[in-house]
């Protein structure tokens, strides 16, 4: 057996094993249904190999890891005029947090905190209807991942639109100094369906795999991004892809990674991998518990950390 097949069915049985799993996130009523149970990963190697174990192929809610892809949209679109309207600071407080947004203009520090998101959602959907520009979303996520089954679990997204209270304060808040150009319900109705995107492990490692290969889809060989971009995208990731966790995933694991609150998270190895696992317990930040400690054992085994073995 390869040793990447070995090392990751060790980890999948070793994550089978842990008993402090977590908790699952529960300000979104349907994701509190989720069973904490679970565990996933799949590693894609630069030959365009599958490693998985564990619930590689069942999908799941990838709530903010939709941010990555929504921020390649973006930047397709706006190029450098998306920063006009967002940092690209970490914010080192929650990632619903409001507190910054009022120091700032109402700019959010980083496209990955949720006021950030929402303004990148904001830019994708202008000169669209909601309709539309979600399904653009969607057809770029099913076109990485090169797979037409790719969908929005409505239920997810119907769950956020009825409580998501502080994501309609930051979006107001935001409208009020002019960073959102379209009605404030539009933007929120996007940014709820893209975050209620149903993805498995798999999906979501073929989806990054350009993020991995220098801007290309290395199994077809077209150019997603430019080299540039992509790299760019993955120091966005490193320093802010964990909320108030990020310093602490970057001493672990060593990679850029996003996080989501379904428990899923997306890293890059560059050059190496594109990897993505599933756990749906949280730590105090909201990230994958299992999901980091998984992506540790994964770097320390392979020597895949960006700062060195
Ligand atoms: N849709 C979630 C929210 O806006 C995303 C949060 C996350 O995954 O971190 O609260």
């Amino acid at each position: 057996m390869p040793l990447l097949d070995e090392i990751v069915a060790e980890i999948a049985e070793e994550m089978g094993s842990y008993s402090e799993r977590g908790e699952v996130a529960s300000y979104i009523p349907e994701l509190a249904r989720v069973d904490p149970r679970h565990f996933g990963i799949a590693v894609i190697d630069a030959d365009g190999n599958a490693h998985v174990g564990g619930d590689a192929d069942m999908p799941f809610s990838i709530q903010s890891i939709s941010k990555v892809f929504t921020l390649t949209l973006a930047l397709g679109k706006a190029g450098d005029r998306l920063w006009r309207r967002v940092g690209r600071e970490p914010s080192g407080s929650a990632f619903n947090s409001i507190v910054l947004l009022e120091n700032e203009k109402g700019i959010p520090r980083n496209p990955f905190i949720n006021a950030g998101a929402i303004a990148v959602t904001d830019l994708i959907l202008s000169g669209h209807q909601p309709r539309e520009a979600l399904g653009e979303i969607l057809h770029f996520m099913r076109f990485l991942a090169d797979d037409p089954s790719i969908a929005i679990d409505e239920a997810v997204a119907a769950s956020e639109q009825r409580t998501g209270f502080r994501n309609a304060a930051l979006a107001n808040y935001m409208k009020s100094f002019g960073v959102l150009d379209n009605p404030v319900d539009y933007t929120l109705g996007v940014y709820f369906h893209h975050c209620a995107i149903a993805m498995s492990c798999r999906q979501l490692a073929m989806a990054g795999r350009f993020l991995a290969s220098q801007g290309r889809n290395p199994s077809t060989g077209h150019r997603v991004v430019q080299p540039e971009r992509a790299r760019r995208i993955n120091a966005i990731m490193l320093t802010c892809g964990h909320y108030d966790g990020s310093g602490e995933f970057a001493y672990r694991v060593g990679l850029p990674g996003k996080s989501g609150v379904g428990g899923g998270i997306l890293a890059v190895a560059p050059g190496k991998a594109s990897i993505a696992v599933w756990a749906p317990g949280l730590d105090a930040n909201g990230n994958s518990h299992l999901g980091r400690i998984a992506l540790e054992a994964l770097t320390r085994r392979m020597g895949w950390s960006i700062f060195g073995a």
